[in-house]
């Protein structure tokens, strides 16, 4: 064993190294079709969005940070710069450390030694590593961030493999098959918009298609839920496009009842997100209606400890003497509130900043808001920025006997179900 682990270490040394035509005006989606197939109307050819690229993790550069992942078979160790040359290590952890745009590997007298690359791509026969306590297809790439000297951590793996990763943090596993297949599909598409970006225009991206996180589509890697496998493969492909392009398949918990189409700051560029009827179908949604209250002292601390607040409210006072939403959109999403501190001075504050600031306890920006006596009360409806396909929504429209295709179709108007070739 120790002999193979040298020669994987001489080894690298030595490497130079979603129509539906279904119109969108006069759509009901009243008609049963269960049993209707997820047929595409269309196929579409892009290059290169057969793998994914997931940024796992991002550490400054100028901290030292360890690095563990195991395998039960060994791992292959590539330069991403040269993916003809790599070596074959027999152990069941690889520890790496980085530290100021190098890479050090522990070796088999326990300490770490530099390697000559500043990048490695990691693979397991098997297709299966784990690392930080997950379990991850395809490989694991460690590599450098030059612009902002940041190590990163990146799956590469295949876009299916990555989209059934996906569906089981962005939905509820018990939930039903035909709502699996819809989230499959619009989460299949959001990826490759992303991937699209990266690759062709965004330089922010250059190393990575997406964020593991909420911030695009939460994935934590591979999971066994055999029933979501199947979703993956009865839409595998799928995708929405808008006059042959991808789309911007945004989607979020429950919409409220909210109208898309009626924001004041919609993207009339993608007119699929700008839905002009209202989803009346996830009022059973946890979340469709929901109460929250702040004692003042909290409220007026959270402004001032804001990184974008803290500058403009760092003269409030202690206490509160009014607050008051002035601008509120057609579509119910607040704009602007007016705040009066207990010296009579005056503070605006947007929807936006509000919700940002208190992300956990106001859950959208469809709110009104009271103070009564030391206590700040919001009253809101839906969860999330309001926009796309609606989950809780979809979900009672798939037990109605909505198929895939007419759900989509209502959500995201005047797509096509495409696939990917
Ligand atoms: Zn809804």
């Amino acid at each position: 064993m120790k002999r193979c682990f040298l020669f994987f270490i001489y080894a690298i040394c030595c490497l130079s190294i979603v129509p539906t035509t279904l119109a969108h005006s006069g759509f009901t989606g009243a008609e049963t079709t269960r049993n209707v197939t997820t047929t595409p109307d269309t196929s579409i050819d892009i290059p290169g969005v057969k793998k994914i690229r997931v940024l796992l993790e991002e550490h400054p550069d100028n901290k030292e940070t360890k690095f563990l992942i195991k395998s039960n078979n060994g791992f292959v160790l590539t330069s991403p710069i040269d993916s003809e040359n790599s070596a074959f290590c027999h152990e069941g952890e690889l520890r790496l450390l980085c530290k100021k745009q190098r890479l050090y590997m522990c070796c088999a007298d326990g300490r770490y030694h530099r390697i000559k690359y500043q990048s490695i791509e990691i693979g397991d026969p098997d297709n299966k590593l784990t690392f930080n306590g997950h379990t991850y297809q395809g490989s694991i790439i460690i590599r450098f961030d030059e612009t902002k000297q940041t190590t990163l951590v990146i799956n590469k793996l295949p876009l299916e493999d990555y989209v059934y990763g996906v569906v089981h943090w962005e939905s509820i596993p018990s939930w039903p098959q035909g709502m699996q297949k819809v989230q499959a599909i619009i989460s299949r598409t959001y990826a490759v918009f992303l991937m699209q970006q990266a690759r062709l225009r965004n330089p922010r991206f250059k190393y990575f298609d997406i964020k593991n996180t909420n911030l695009h589509q939460v994935y934590n890697g591979w999971h066994n839920y055999k029933s979501l496998r199947r979703a993956i493969d009865e839409t595998s492909n799928l995708i929405l496009t808008y006059k042959g392009n991808i789309a911007l398949t945004m989607f979020d918990i429950c919409c409220g009842g909210s109208i898309p189409g009626k924001m004041r700051n919609r993207d009339v560029s993608k007119p699929y997100l700008c839905r002009d009827q209202r989803c009346t179908y996830c009022k059973n949604a946890p979340s469709y209606q929901w109460k929250e209250d702040l004692h003042v002292t909290n409220f007026i601390k959270g402004l001032k400890k804001a990184p974008q607040l803290k500058n403009r409210f760092k003269k409030m006072g202690a206490g509160l003497a009014s607050i008051k939403i002035t601008d509120t959109d057609h579509s119910g999403i607040v704009q602007w509130i007016r705040l009066v501190d207990s010296n009579k001075r005056t503070f605006k504050l947007s929807g936006v900043e509000l919700r940002s600031t208190f992300i956990t306890r106001v859950k959208s920006l469809s709110f009104s808001v009271k103070l009564i006596r030391d206590r700040i009360v919001i009253s809101g409806h839906g969860h999330g920025h309001q926009q796309g396909m609606c989950q809780w929504g979809a979900k009672e429209l798939i037990d109605r006997g909505w198929s895939v295709k007419s759900i989509l179709s209502f959500y995201y108007p005047g797509t096509r179900l495409s696939r990917l070739l």
